[in-house]
């Protein structure tokens, strides 16, 4: 057996207590790492391996890090999904006898970030926990750095856990380990690393202390065991009190409409689905926040629609206010602009990791409340002043960091500098005895070169010798003998002191000690007391946050020409005009061309057909977003919209999902399907595109058949459906329920221009082969697909018409000024074949408006 040194046996003994950590160990400014920790980390820093005696037989392989940079070190590996443990000496090190004692004063792991550098600036950083317990699933996700908790569950499904879980996109979930396997299974869906740790719940009367017997009193049996299971892995992680970590906010999944986690992605509601970056999502286009707190409460706004009209309308009428009032909008976003990240600050006061400068950033943002206070309860929205009403602005607190702290502290806390003079008397003598010692110190060097007739010596100070007389080697002979006691000899000078000196000396340096002392000492004083208003806030914070909102929806709505939906407890759904406000947003040049949506009780599945392209997917989509924007209270991209509240999106979209986790497509979309036929009620809202894709053509399309089918008579909820089998166009006259709608192109020579109007009717051909044209194929290749396609179509003429019958619907395909100028006017309109043709523009408008 190997007899390690000491050192490394007390190495061993705490790498014990976090093996699935990186242990950083602290001796002397470095952090070492040892054995299979130090040739990993090597790897992943690409820092030297080295190695050490350790009592072995062979070198221990050993890599480290200076301390003062360590942060950086611990992000990297933090951000490839490893854990750090990190390992402090304890006691001081001239006190102890052999080896000094150390802990693991913290771990820190991808969802327990606390460094600003790893906290992407504007979002959360969440960390789940998972439980199951007696048929029910539990869930409760923690910002660490900002102290919000949330706990639901539902009935036990790993797949709605992962929906769930995903809407936080956490870094990681620790809970119970059967459920975490299973979501680790589905998680290849999540396409981000998420760390997974196995947990078990925490001592039930420490958890009381935390939250309260009675809050926790309201809590399931699952949720409580979630809520312990994540609180447990803080605290042991963390090992520290977490004081702002005190409340959670339980609720149902069924508060809000149900977006699972390839809706969120195919409708790009918080990240794109090629890039994955906010830019180019819906929250990219409506966060004009400008605070973090409301950008994290936007982001939670779109990822949770609301199901309850009147909260919808308190909503609505906020940004209503504000959409009419520039000025009102306009002073309110100069206030904010200068609110700080509340939240995180508190974080970082709990956290006792808050300096001068945050303190001073946390008064700053606390005076800029009475301001929107006010602005708020001059306001004509009720929700407005509602949120305001008896806000406690904490002013009481930004007084007491006034009186403390002065105008522009230093960074570090431990060096003085932070205390405003006149608030400790103490600390003013002190300063006093310090300024007058410097004094004391200009006057000796002024009598000092009288006396000794010297006009180049001087005064000076270092570390090691403390205050000296310097004097250039050519005048060491005009010093009187005696007095000068020599301390250093430089290559041109020598030093001296004189007892005088070194009295004054111990004095001015005792003060300057104390000083620096007190001052930290008054600083954790004024911290504390702050720490005691955490609860206070932290719902300031919230109400700020929500104004923020507020104001950001209003000014989005406002710029993009959105208008104030009509929130109906009915079934119809009916768009006017309607816009994708991204896919506008974001277009140059071209205009984006409006279509009209009328899904109702009489009619409440459109199947839309026509060309790659041709704008049906961006017209689907334009459709859930306008109902889920409408029910986060935002206003919507239309000239005038009635939605219902929809209590779930369904949505089965593109091929960007189909690679994940290797499935074939067209299993993927046969899961997705199966899960709205189980999961899809009356007030869903469905969209397929391309149904019955990946399998042969005549399966594919008894697939798509027997699917809508099954909607329009067993679940009757609004549908939009894309399909490239136009045989289906015969559906319209089987299901009452059912309409043709296709995206207009227009034929003028060799020439398709898509016109992205939506008519009523069945498209004739899918102008595959018009883009295999565009695209550079031979003509030849071209000439002969053409020549097959009149071949193959034959037969099915007798239900969807080939191009030679389509009859030229004269249709105006949009208000002229919104035609790009560049485009002729349409000779004419393929819209459909005869017996669905659009007869007239009037007509068009009936399916189009
Ligand atoms: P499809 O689903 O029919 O293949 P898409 O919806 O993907 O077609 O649309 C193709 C492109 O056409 C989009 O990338 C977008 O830039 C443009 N587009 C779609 N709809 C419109 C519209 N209503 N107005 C202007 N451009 C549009």
């Amino acid at each position: 057996m190997t007899t390690y040194t000491p050192m490394i046996q007390q190495y061993l003994a705490i790498k014990e207590e976090a093996k699935d950590a990186f242990l950083f160990f602290r001796l002397g400014d470095f952090y070492e790492m040892f054995f299979d920790d130090a040739v990993l980390a090597a790897r992943e820093l690409e820092i030297t391996l080295t190695g050490r005696e350790g009592g072995g037989a062979e070198r221990i392989p050993m890599c480290g890090v200076p301390y003062h940079s360590a942060d950086n070190y611990i992000s990297r590996l933090i951000e490839k999904g490893y854990k750090v443990a990190i390992c402090e000496q304890v006691e001081d090190p001239s006190a102890s006898k052999g080896v000094v004692r150390r802990e693991i004063v913290r771990v820190v792991t991808p969802g327990t970030v606390m460094e600003s550098k790893s906290l992407e600036g504007k979002g959360n950083n969440f960390i789940a926990g998972a439980a199951r317990l007696d048929g029910e699933c539990g869930i409760a996700v923690c910002d660490l750095s900002t102290g919000e908790m949330y706990v639901t569950s539902f009935p036990d499904s790993p797949e709605l856990a992962a929906d769930e879980v995903n809407v936080y996109l956490p870094a990681e979930i620790v809970g119970d380990e059967e459920l975490l396997e299973q979501l680790k299974t589905l998680a290849g869906g999540f396409g981000r690393p998420v760390v997974f740790t196995p947990r078990m719940p925490m001592d039930g009367q420490r958890l009381e202390q935390r939250f309260g017997a009675d809050s926790l009193g309201q809590l399931t049996a699952v949720r409580r065991r979630a809520v312990s299971l994540l609180t447990g892995y803080l605290e042991d992680t963390q090992k520290r009190s977490l004081s702002h970590v005190t409340r959670f906010t339980a609720y149902e999944t069924n508060q809000y409409m149900i977006l699972d986690q390839f809706t969120r992605r195919n409708l790009e509601l918080t990240e794109t689905v090629q890039e994955r970056s906010k830019k180019g999502s819906l929250l990219w286009l409506l966060d004009r926040t400008c605070t973090s707190m409301g950008s994290r409460l936007l982001k939670r706004w779109i990822d949770k629609p609301l199901l309850n009209r009147t909260v919808i309308e308190q909503r609505l009428d906020a940004v209503d206010n504000l959409y009419r009032d520039l000025i009102l909008r306009e002073e309110l976003r100069s206030s904010l602009k200068d609110i700080y990240d509340l939240e995180r600050l508190v974080g970082r006061v709990a956290y006792g990791s808050a300096g001068g400068r945050d303190l001073n950033a946390l008064k700053h943002s606390l005076r800029q409340v009475p301001a929107i206070t006010e602005q708020c309860t001059a306001s004509n929205s009720s929700t407005l002043r509602g949120i305001v009403e008896g806000l406690d602005d904490c002013s009481d607190l930004a007084d007491i960091i006034e009186t403390v702290l002065v105008e522009d502290p230093p960074l570090s806390i431990r060096e003085g500098g932070l205390i405003r003079p006149g608030y400790d008397e103490y600390l003013d003598q002190l300063r006093e005895a310090s300024t007058n010692g410097k004094k004391w110190l200009a006057d000796l060097e002024r009598r000092e070169r009288e006396a000794t007739g010297i006009k180049t010596l001087k005064i000076g100070y270092n570390k090691v010798f403390g205050y000296y007389l310097e004097v250039s080697k050519a005048n060491i002979a005009m010093l009187p003998e005696g007095r000068y006691e020599r301390k250093q000899t430089l290559a041109n000078a020598e030093r001296y002191v004189t007892p005088e000196l070194k009295e004054k000396e111990k004095l001015i340096l005792e003060a300057e000690e104390k000083m620096v002392d007190l001052e930290y000492e008054r600083f954790i004083e004024l911290r504390n007391h702050i720490a005691e208003g955490l609860d206070r806030l932290q719902r300031l914070a919230a109400v700020i946050a929500a104004v923020d909102v507020y104001q950001s929806l209003a000014a989005v709505s406002a710029e993009q020409r959105f208008v104030r939906p009509v929130i109906s407890e009915g079934y119809d759904l009916i768009i006017e005009e309607g816009r994708h406000p991204v896919v506008e947003a974001v277009m140059e040049g071209s205009p984006f061309i409006a279509n009209g949506t009328r899904l109702t009780a009489d009619g409440p599945m459109l199947l839309i057909t026509g060309p790659n392209m041709a704008g049906k997917s961006t017209y689907m989509r334009q459709v859930a977003l306008i109902c889920m924007m409408a029910q986060i209270g935002c206003f919507v991209p239309a000239r005038k919209a009635e939605v219902p509240l929809t209590d779930r999106i369904f949505t089965r979209i593109g091929a960007a999902d189909d690679l994940i986790g290797g499935q074939s497509t067209f299993m993927v979309e046969m899961k997705d399907i199966q899960v709205m036929t189980e999961k899809a009620t009356r007030s869903s809202l469905v969209i397929i595109d391309e149904l019955g894709r990946g399998t042969s053509t005549g399966e594919g399309m008894a697939i798509a058949q027997a699917v809508i089918e099954f909607v329009h008579h067993s679940i009757g909820c609004k549908a939009l459906v894309s399909t490239h089998f136009h045989e289906l166009a015969h559906l319209e006259e089987s299901l009452p329920g059912l309409s043709n709608g296709c995206m207009a192109v227009q034929e003028s020579g060799d020439n398709v221009t898509f016109l992205r109007k939506l008519v009523s009717g069945a498209a004739s051909t899918s102008y595959g082969i018009y883009c295999a044209q565009l695209a550079g194929l031979p003509s030849s290749v071209i000439g002969r697909a053409y020549e097959l396609l009149h071949a193959g179509e034959q037969p099915a003429a007798s239900r969807a018409k080939p191009a030679d019958t389509q009859l030229a619907a004269e249709v105006d395909p949009q208000p002229s000024q919104q035609r790009p100028a560049n485009q002729p006017e349409p000779a004419s309109v393929y819209a459909a074949a005869s017996d669905y043709a659009v007869e007239s523009a009037a007509a068009a408008e009936a399916v189009a408006v």
